[in-house]
């Protein structure tokens, strides 16, 4: 059973308890404007261009077939309508400013990879966490990593944005020892605008998770001009005050942009400040006044 990662980041602090491996796997069916791992959208490669790399030594250009790469004032100029993914600029590029971004490796060979830290795993209380992209969308290879390590007792979480059928949460229910699940925002309308989907669906699955004796982390990534009002954040407390989670706001930050640019994509967000850590600790007090518990860390 194979799937395609972008990366498995080693010795994380940031994606669940203690010290962990983060394994990044490709395709999402959300695009929130936000979205700090853009290279995890597509469901396929991408190509990546680092013009700050870039020697400006043009054999790319000459290596492409079918003449998808060409020069502009500043650098490469990549048609991407016409690219195919195959690699080859990227394998006579001298400075790695052209690389491709997607790995298909086998189930076996990321537990392998995870393995290797298992001692820092059971000193720090860590292990595996599945992100993305959205891990469920590659339910068969997700189910099959953690039966590996389920067996391995390396302990498992997974990053979701719970947007997908019931039957494929139900399936991962046994093998998961931690959720972690972007609350956003509660009004539906909102959502769509700015992630692509309404959130009906996701407020379900949380529900039906916690039901069903999950550990659950919900995460509210707070964006200047999207939630980052007492209003919004109050009706997520709502929303959570009774239920047995742990919560996370997590403060909007720019460290992701320029990804767009060396993806070919459009940031929506880029005129966005980073939320202040006074603004962050405005907001955190009125998960106090809920008493619902919070940490405080940059997303
Ligand atoms: S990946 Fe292939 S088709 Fe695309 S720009 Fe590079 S050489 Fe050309
Ligand atoms: S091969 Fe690499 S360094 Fe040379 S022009 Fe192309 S992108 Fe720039």
């Amino acid at each position: 059973m194979s799937g395609l990662i972008t990366t498995i980041q080693r010795m994380s602090i940031h994606d669940g308890p203690g010290i962990r491996s983060a394994v990044f796997m490709k395709g999402c069916n959300l695009r929130c404007w936000w979205c700090h791992n853009p290279e995890t959208w597509e469901f396929n490669f991408q190509l990546q261009y680092i013009n700050d790399k870039c020697l400006r030594c043009n054999d790319c250009i000459k290596k492409c077939e079918i003449q998808a790469l060409d020069t502009e004032a500043d650098g490469i100029r990549i048609a991407r309508e016409r690219c195919t993914l195959c690699g080859k600029c990227t394998k006579v590029c001298p400075s790695g400013a052209l690389t491709m971004i997607g790995e298909q490796v086998e189930a076996e060979e990321v537990v392998r990879r995870v393995e290797q830290d298992i001692i820092f795993y059971e000193e720090s209380g860590g292990g595996i966490t599945l992100s993305g992209g959205e891990p469920l969308m590659q339910l068969d290879f997700t189910k099959k990593i953690l039966s590996l390590c389920k067996a391995k007792h390396i302990h498992t979480a997974i990053e979701s944005n719970l947007m997908v059928h019931p039957k494929a949460i139900k399936a991962l229910l046994p093998l998961v020892d931690l959720w972690m699940c972007d609350i956003k925002t509660i009004d539906p309308a909102t959502h769509k605008k700015y992630t692509g989907v309404s959130n009906e669906r996701i407020i379900k699955n949380f529900k039906y998770i916690i039901n069903n004796n999950a550990t659950v982390i919900a995460r509210t990534p707070v964006i200047p001009g999207f939630n980052d009002t007492e209003e919004c954040i109050e009706s997520i407390c709502k929303l959570i005050q009774d239920l047995p989670v742990k919560c996370e706001l997590l403060g909007f930050h720019t460290l992701g942009f320029d990804k767009f640019c060396q993806l070919g994509l459009t940031n929506l967000c880029s005129g966005l400040k980073p939320l202040t850590a006074q603004r962050l600790s405005e907001l955190k007090r009125i998960f106090k006044k809920y008493n619902i518990k919070t940490t405080h860390e940059n997303i």
